[in-house]
């Protein structure tokens, strides 16, 4: 088991893709590319429901004329047109208890255990 605590702080990744239903690429699924950028704040949002972290002003954050999207699908090196779709991915930066080790929290494996601390609204 790893217990992991939060930095305070967000991996990012700008994901650029096309939709199924427009266009399969020629190398299976989605035309898609991901690349991963600098890290930011945590941001929440709070509702009766509970609280999650969100992506700082979703797309909007990171504008579509922003060099740092990728330009061409991952699979097959088709050219993005400015119509496909833009996506900002977040995922909270967690750091190993006890260990500078820092990782996003998708990557640490199904059997983390997340210690938040009481830190989060
Ligand atoms: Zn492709």
């Amino acid at each position: 088991m790893t217990t992991v605590v939060p930095t305070g702080r967000m991996a990012r990744w700008l994901r650029r893709w096309v939709l199924l239903a427009e266009q399969t690429c020629p190398n299976g699924g989605n035309h898609e590319a991901v690349v991963r950028i600098g890290d930011t704040a945590e941001e929440w949002r709070s509702t009766a429901e509970g609280a999650w972290v969100v992506a700082p002003a979703g797309a909007a954050a990171v504008p579509a004329g922003d060099p740092r999207w990728p330009g061409r699908c991952t699979g097959c090196g088709r050219p993005f047109t400015a119509t496909d779709h833009h996506e900002v991915r977040v995922d909270r930066l967690m750091r190993r208890q006890g260990s500078a080790e820092q990782r996003p929290l998708g990557d640490w494996g199904p059997d983390v255990i997340v210690e938040e601390g009481g830190r989060h609204p």
